[in-house]
């Protein structure tokens, strides 16, 4: 399997943690699901786009080659939490703040059931988790 580490400036979201959610709870975004990871846009069939990522993330002597595809992104950073067709390019980043709203609610009457979700959510996984490495 390919793991993924997010390239973003200030994450360290990674695809390996995704086996250890108690410990790294940023690997769980706000509706409660597991953060993806979304690789550059091809350099040859979706150049502009690429390049949008690239200047978008902000980080300092990246200069990915062509070749260089598995460089990724985590879906923290993008407004739908994947790259969409309205939003096409990650935006949310430390530079501009996200991170400091983590956490607060969006409205206050729905905080309770989500923080709620995503426990259900983490303690579902690992009962997985525990179900596979127990069925040899
Ligand atoms: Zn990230």
């Amino acid at each position: 399997m390919v793991n993924y580490h997010c390239i973003a400036v200030g994450c360290n979201n990674d695809s390996r943690k995704s086996n250890k959610l108690t410990k790294y709870p940023h690997m769980v975004d706000e509706n409660g699901n597991i953060v993806r990871f979304f690789v550059l846009p091809s350099a040859s069939k979706q150049s502009r786009l690429r390049r949008r990522w690239i200047e978008a993330l902000r980080r300092e002597n990246f200069h990915p080659k062509r070749s260089e595809f598995w460089h990724a992104v985590c879906s923290r950073h993008f407004t739908d939490g994947e790259p969409t067709r309205a939003h096409p390019v990650p935006t949310l980043f430390g530079y501009n703040n996200y991170g400091k709203s983590q956490g607060k609610p969006r409205t206050s009457n729905n905080s309770r059931a989500s923080v709620s979700q995503r426990f259900t959510f983490i303690f579902k996984f690992v009962m997985i988790r525990l179900i596979k490495t127990n069925s040899f």
